[in-house]
């Protein structure tokens, strides 16, 4: 079986162009789109994310902002900037870039951002709104494994799907998601017994658990659409910076086992940018009427 290869380096591209044009239009009528990010203390991965956000803005014409606060930086002072951003009409999307340093309390600090701003989704309002079915701002990754499902045609209602990880910004959201778009969700994570007894029954298996190989060639259905979240550094002597990015999916044994899989790089990462971009011109869009 030759497996479709989720590409979506490739969708978010198109989204990105659709997106632009939407920019162009509230522009038109004097509405200019802003993302800001704030950021805490100097986490290396966190500035390569914070950089690849403010360039997607750049190409898509978004106005964008980093906030980069010391590492020493006060709770008091994270929420009066917050709050700041909250107050300033001219920013549509905030989001505090995670983690933060691990003296500040993350949960107050996002619940402190007006959930209109949330573009990240992370707000409990937000996830709320997402329990229940509501709309909502939805979490970018598990927006972007559902488009990339969509997009390669693969039915969703009624297909079994097993969710690998239950944390509140990619394995819960994922599986309340899938719900929505009627799957039968199973969510696993790391006190699951017989994994790959659960895994083996998917017809969409999600992996959203960090590390690197998990999810095996015996653990897939045949024909099963497989989407790896996982974004893990291994050490490559052969590779420019000596290290190499791969997912949780052993891709070379199990991408000939299924009808779809998502390649890393080039799969869920760069969704997930694009649905921040989504995010930021429809908050735009509510916000101002526009
Ligand atoms: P997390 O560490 O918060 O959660 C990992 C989950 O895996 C936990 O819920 C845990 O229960 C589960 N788990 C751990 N060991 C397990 C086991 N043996 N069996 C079953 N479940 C197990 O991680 P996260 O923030 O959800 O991120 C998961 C991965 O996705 C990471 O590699 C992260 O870098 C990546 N990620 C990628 C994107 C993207 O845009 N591609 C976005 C966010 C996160």
């Amino acid at each position: 079986m030759s497996a479709i290869i989720l590409n979506g380096k490739e969708l978010a591209a198109q989204m990105e162009t659709a997106q632009a044009q939407r920019v162009r239009d509230l522009q038109a009528r004097g509405v200019s789109p802003k993302l800001v990010v704030v950021m805490a203390g100097d986490n290396p991965a966190s500035a390569i994310y914070v950089r690849n956000k403010a360039r997607a803005c750049e190409r898509l014409g978004i106005l964008s902002d980093t906030i980069h606060l010391p590492q020493t930086v006060s709770q008091q002072e994270l929420l009066r900037v917050i709050d700041g951003l909250n107050a300033d009409p001219t920013v549509h999307g905030i989001l505090i870039q995670l983690p933060l340093p691990e003296h500040l309390d993350e949960d107050a600090a996002l619940l402190r951002v007006n959930p209109a701003k949330d573009v990240d989704g992370f707000h409990l309002y937000n996830a709320g709104r997402l329990l229940r079915g509501e709309d909502g701002i939805r979490p970018c990754t598990p927006q972007g494994i559902v488009r990339l499902l969509k997009s390669a045609g693969i039915a969703l209602d009624g297909a079994r799907a097993v969710v690998i990880g239950r944390s509140n910004i990619v394995g819960k959201p994922a599986a309340l998601m899938l719900t929505q778009e009627n799957c039968t969700v199973t969510l696993c994570h790391s006190h699951t017994r017989d994994l790959a007894q659960i895994t083996r029954q998917a017809d969409i298996l999600v992996a959203a658990v960090g590390k690197p190989r998990f999810v095996t060639a015996d653990m897939v259905k045949p024909g099963a659409a497989v989407i790896d979240v996982g974004i893990n550094r291994v050490e490559d002597a052969s590779a420019k910076r000596g290290y190499r990015i791969v997912g949780d999916v052993a891709y070379d044994e199990v991408a000939p086992k299924c009808r779809a899989i998502t390649p890393v790089p080039g799969g869920v990462g760069p969704m997930t940018i694009a649905m921040l971009m989504a995010n930021t011109v429809k908050a735009c869009r509510q916000q101002t009427g526009a």
